[in-house]
């Protein structure tokens, strides 16, 4: 099946979902994510109508920025080394992972030199999961405190990478416990659901969902 029916299938299991718990699928916003695939296959998503597109590796990014067409928007959404900041300011819509206070030092700071207010989601790993990165729950107020102090760096919203389990349902507390924190430190947007699990994640509050497989098939990340 190609991009443009699977985008359609997508487009109508995030309606149904948003359905069920009550919620406008106007509000939520599909994210192609593009890692390991070609050009000519990003541009059918494109083409389709999607304008967002997520990378997790600052090199891939750069290199389809400019093959693609402008009015794309380019999300970081994976682990971002410190020294690849300087690559990415200025060219993305939204950093997704910020996950660590040296690397929010860097973005402010190359921010500054732009003269721009870099948006950020900070990731926050809500299953402790030995392998993911991510604040803890437990780290995030005096996290987000921090942050207001950092002239560059606008926090949008928290962003959350859920195990991968056979039954999505077993992922729900860690997307509602996401949605509970945004509420309580007053963050609107909430960056979870991925192939796996993006249902659970809608019903759970979800308004930017980062999809690959589920669009383009299966890739070895
Ligand atoms: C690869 C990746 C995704 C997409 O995963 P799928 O299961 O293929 O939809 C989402 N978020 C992050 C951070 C990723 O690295």
């Amino acid at each position: 099946m190609g991009v443009r029916e699977n985008l359609q299938q997508v487009q109508e299991r995030i309606n149904a979902a948003a359905a069920r718990a009550g919620r406008d699928p106007a509000q939520i916003k599909i994210i192609a994510v593009t890692k390991q695939v070609q050009v000519p296959e990003i541009k059918e998503v494109v083409d389709a109508g999607i304008v967002d597109l997520g990378e997790n590796r600052v090199r891939e990014m750069t290199g389809k920025m400019t093959e693609l067409p402008p009015e794309v928007r380019w999300h970081m959404i994976g682990h971002l080394q410190t020294n690849k900041v300087k690559y990415i300011m200025g060219r993305v819509e939204l950093i997704h992972s910020l996950d660590r206070w040296n690397l929010a030092e860097e973005i402010d700071r190359r921010a500054g030199k732009l003269g721009v207010k870099m948006p950020v989601l900070v990731q926050v790993n809500t299953s402790g999961e030995k392998s993911k990165f991510g604040l803890s729950s437990g780290e995030l107020p005096d996290f987000l405190a921090a942050l207001a102090d950092l002239p560059n760096v606008a926090v949008k919203g928290l962003m959350t990478i859920a195990p991968y389990v056979d039954n999505p349902e077993e992922v729900r507390p860690f997307f509602r416990e996401l949605r509970l924190l945004a509420q309580k430190f007053n963050l609107k947007h909430l960056s979870m659901g991925m192939t796996n699990d993006f249902e659970v994640a809608v019903e759970e509050g979800a308004d930017m969902l980062r999809l690959g497989t589920v669009l383009f098939g299966s890739r070895i990340y």
